[in-house]
């Protein structure tokens, strides 16, 4: 449970190799905004075979949803029979650009893996398909201007039924990947539950706002969409039928998006202790090398420890994927955990380079900006923390 078996750490090398090579030296681009992350997400899913290696289990599904088997919904990292790939796959992104982790993410495990699991077999095929296969790029909208925190309470989005089919109007905001997607993944509000619906891009009423400016994740496009009287038709709601992508459903992609959360952190942690170890060996300051002075060896052990807790966090949370195991209390305890240890090792790395940390050029103030937002996307820290003691004691309602 503990080790990466073979296959895994082959993979681990070579999207390091494709990191250091082709998705670092666009950083400086994509942070300006000058270039989108998009095609690079494309190139990525294409070079390493994701697609294949996602279109068995994703065509198998289709052929049993056709065939009328009810099959077990089942996450998209369990159906590859590795789930440690992908979070690893997240944690060797996320060493050099946690933004650019995020929304591959978003967009392959949580709107592909959303549609993969709740959809009908024509919505996977048509959209779950090639959202997987990361040829389309998706989006998943759930924030609005005055519904954060409160997401499902306070949502305003609202689809109505009109002509045998639904209008949706409404505005979502701090959406990942907006600026680009091709597919958005709506929740809105049906009568007294609310609906999740696949929209399309260029259906008329739909429009996007630019991108927003932002603290760190600079090479995460994020802007808000907005949903104008967007008419659309029963094959848009997900699962075909009024019900089955409801507020219970909905919490299923809320946790599947918490559970990734850690791979980014171990990724962040990971950069920071390595940068870390050889700093302290190199840097020389009283005529030593400053790993001699003992307040820089106890901020190591820090790190090192850092990064063996978040490292078995997600050994836990791909184990749970693998054995169907549900826990929403150690997945958001662990998503806030993991978050804030993150933030903490990028602050820590920084101390230990001095001045150089500061600088740019090192790569570790991007690293620090970008933590930042685990403890901010996916639930707040606070609402985690809550969620988690809320199920544990048995009180009150989670998100
Ligand atoms: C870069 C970025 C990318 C994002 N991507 C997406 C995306 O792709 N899709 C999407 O749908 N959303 C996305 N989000 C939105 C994100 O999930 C929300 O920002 C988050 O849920 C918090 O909501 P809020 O910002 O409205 O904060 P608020 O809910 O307004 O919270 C403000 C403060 O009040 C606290 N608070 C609120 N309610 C309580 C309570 N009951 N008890 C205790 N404390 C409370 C919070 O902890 C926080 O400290 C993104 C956000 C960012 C910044």
């Amino acid at each position: 449970m503990f080790t990466l078996d073979e296959q895994t750490q082959m993979v681990a090398g070579v999207i390091r190799q494709w990191c250091r090579t082709t998705l670092a030296p666009k950083i400086p681009a994509l942070e300006a905004g000058t270039e989108m992350p998009f095609d690079l997400m494309k190139q990525l899913a294409k070079t390493f075979g994701f697609d294949a290696m996602l279109a068995g289990p994703v065509k198998k599904r289709i052929a049993k949803l056709r065939a009328g088997e009810v099959t077990p919904d089942e996450g998209l990292a369990a159906s590859t029979g590795n789930p440690m790939m992908m979070h690893v796959v997240v944690k060797e992104l996320s060493r050099v650009s946690p933004g650019f982790a995020m929304g591959f993410g978003v967009s392959l495990g949580l709107v592909g893996g959303a549609i993969v699991a709740k959809g009908t077999a024509d919505q996977i095929e048509k959209w779950g398909l090639p959202l997987t296969a990361v040829q389309l790029i998706g989006s998943w909208c759930l924030t609005e201007p005055d519904a954060g925190s409160d997401a499902f309470g306070s949502m305003r989005t609202r689809a109505t039924r009109v002509d045998g089919g639904y209008a949706l109007t409404g505005s979502k905001t701090f959406i990942t990947n907006g600026p680009g997607a091709d597919v958005f993944l709506v929740y809105a509000r049906l009568d007294d539950d609310v609906a999740t619906f696949i929209v399309e891009r260029g259906l008329p009423g739909v429009t996007v706002g630019p991108p927003f400016k932002k603290m760190g994740m600079r090479d995460s496009p994020t802007s808000e969409v907005f949903f104008d009287d967007v008419r659309l038709g029963t094959q848009h709601l997900l699962g075909g039928r009024e019900g089955a992508g409801g507020r219970s459903d909905t919490k299923v992609s809320l946790g599947s998006e918490r559970s990734g959360v850690p791979s980014m952190a171990w990724g962040i942690i990971e950069r920071c202790y390595d940068a870390s170890l050889q700093y302290v060996r190199d840097r020389k300051q009283f005529g030593r090398p400053i790993g001699e002075f003992q307040a820089v060896q106890l901020k190591i052990a820090d790190l090192f420890l850092k990064l063996r807790t978040v490292e078995n966090i997600v050994f836990r949370l791909a184990w749970m994927q693998q054995h169907r195991v549900s826990d929403m209390p150690f997945i958001n305890a662990s998503k806030a955990m993991a978050a804030q240890l993150a933030v903490d090792a990028a602050m820590t790395a920084i101390q230990i380079h001095g001045g150089y940390g500061y600088m740019e050029e090192l790569g570790l103030e991007k690293l620090a900006r970008d933590a930042k937002l685990l403890e901010l996307g996916a639930g707040t820290t606070d609402i985690n923390l809550l969620a988690a003691a809320r199920e544990l004691i048995g009180v009150g309602a989670s998100t």
